[in-house]
């Protein structure tokens, strides 16, 4: 398959100006794609055509934006195939999760061409009448990580779109080709300008938070990223949303069905190979049911079969670069360390690609850096915990807050714990399921603001208040 390494400015597909770089398939460690980074220049050419493109899309009529948005899912749809197989080379997931991504992606497409927004009444008296009503901001920018590459894409770009802005979006260098693509494939339906990529990393991510053209970041990545585009943007007092880092613990209760809730957990932290945002990192169960609970994960964990992505056989792919994999390489071993017990996997594997199979630690507790730092990989640490205000301390007990969720028979008992967690979005009986229809974000480091939902889109719009008198 010959993939584009073409970016895509005011409808003219260009190669970067800048620094050359290889991208990788995690599975072989052999390079994919030969890649050049945007200059700096041809971010402000690429800033020049969303400006430029604005008003004509701005006053493209509501219904017409829908339509073409309809008519994107239409073609991302079409082209499920070849997008699910340059996700799988780049990223490293099974081909059926990247299948999953790719309709997940059209499915939120179709969510935001279809989603309205009401006009809001203040007022309606004898006197006056007071409305508010929603503009678009201008250019936003679109970063986003190597995790799930498309769909997150689509998270940003669909809402600013569908309100009116014009776009350039930043993958991220480990997994741009698929997004490379989905430009492409815009740009069939789309009038030159609207939506623009760039290459680049850190010096044309800063570039982009500091531009004076740009009114808005939304980025996905990690939490000391997420910083510097806050400090970077304060100048030009950009719109920012910040979806960051997680460490999302889950709570099971005391009389807990662990047969019933086993495959929940299990799929809640290494879904993606554990490489997820809001995926379960930390998984607190009472001393009653810890022997049994590990043990259920143990089995479900020595099931997978780890490989190549595009093997039929495959349900468990590689890490998806070489620094994460060197970082759950290091947190393990130092779990090991300090006397955690590994119930299965716990090394990486000999051949070559950065396999890591599903591995559970046991005997570990908060302070060790399993537990304290996002792992963001396919290791799940496990702590007894011995009373139900103990474990709400632990789980509340860390810098960040995405998710989080409750375990349990009694849902009521369950809901009311569940309130207590700090993290934005907290799950019963589940953990890490995402909706187009509805709000997700992050408290703590977590991030700034929501995605998804009337929430989610109102984002993208500056409220403007309009005050008649009568
Ligand atoms: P990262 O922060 O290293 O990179 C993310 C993006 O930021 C990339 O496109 C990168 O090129 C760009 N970037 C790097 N330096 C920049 C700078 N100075 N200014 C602007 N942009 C810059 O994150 P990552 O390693 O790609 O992703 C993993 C992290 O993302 C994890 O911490 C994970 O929890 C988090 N994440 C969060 C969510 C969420 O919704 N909250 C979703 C997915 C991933």
């Amino acid at each position: 398959m010959t993939m584009t390494n073409s970016m895509l400015i005011n409808g003219i597909q260009v190669t970067g100006d800048g620094e050359a770089f290889s991208v990788i398939n995690p599975a072989t460690e052999d390079a994919i794609c030969q890649c050049n980074m945007a200059s700096v220049d041809q971010l402000d050419q690429a800033v020049a055509a969303a400006r430029a493109a604005y008003p004509a899309w701005r006053d493209t009529p509501d219904a017409e934006r829908s339509r073409l948005l309809h008519q994107i899912a239409d073609r991302l749809e079409a082209n499920a195939d070849e997008l699910a197989r340059i996700i799988v080379q780049e990223q490293g997931k099974p081909l059926a999760l990247a299948q999953m991504e790719v309709g997940a992606a059209a499915g939120w497409t179709r969510y935001n061409a279809d989603l309205e927004i009401p006009e809001q009444v203040f007022e309606d008296s004898d006197s006056k009448r007071v409305i508010g009503h929603r503009k678009p901001l201008g250019v936003v920018a679109s970063i986003t990580p190597w995790n799930w590459p498309l769909m997150i894409a689509i998270w940003h770009i669909m809402p600013a779109l569908r309100t009116g802005n014009t776009v350039i979006c930043k993958p991220s260098g480990m997994t741009p080709l698929n997004t490379l693509r989905l430009v492409e494939i815009m740009n069939e339906v789309l009038p030159a300008g609207v939506i623009n990529s760039v290459l680049g990393e850190a010096e044309i991510g800063s570039a982009i938070s500091g531009h004076a053209d740009i009114n808005k970041v939304i980025f996905t990545g990690s939490t000391p990223t997420g910083q510097r585009i806050l400090v970077n943007s304060a100048t030009t007092l950009k719109r920012l949303t910040l979806e960051l880092g997680g460490n999302d613990a889950a709570i099971v209760l005391p009389g807990s069905d662990v047969d019933a809730i086993a495959e929940g957990l299990f799929n809640s932290a290494f879904i993606n190979m554990g490489q997820t945002c809001a995926a379960l990192k930390r998984l607190y169960v009472h001393e009653s049911q810890y022997e049994a609970v590990c043990q259920k994960l143990a089995t479900l964990a020595e099931q997978q079969v780890v490989g190549n992505g595009l093997d039929d056989t495959t349900t468990f792919g590689p890490v998806q670069n070489a620094n994460q994999y060197r970082q759950v390489i290091e947190l393990v071993d130092d779990a090991r360390n300090q006397g955690a017990r590994i119930l299965c996997g716990g090394s990486p594997s000999a051949d070559k690609g950065y396999f890591y199979p599903p591995t559970i630690v046991a005997d570990v507790c908060n302070g060790t850096r399993l537990v304290d730092e996002e792992q963001f990989g396919p290791v799940l640490p496990v702590i007894a915990y011995q009373d139900v205000e103990q474990a709400i301390a632990l789980a509340n007990d860390c810098s960040v807050g995405l998710g989080g969720s409750v375990w349990g028979s009694d849902t009521e008992q369950a809901g009311q714990i569940a309130r207590q967690l700090e993290c934005g979005t907290a799950w019963i009986n589940n953990h890490a399921e995402v909706l187009p229809h509805i709000p997700f974000g992050g408290c703590k480091l977590s991030g700034v603001g929501v995605e998804f939902g009337l929430e989610g889109l109102l984002e993208y719009t500056q409220l403007q208040v309009i005050n008649a008198p009568k």
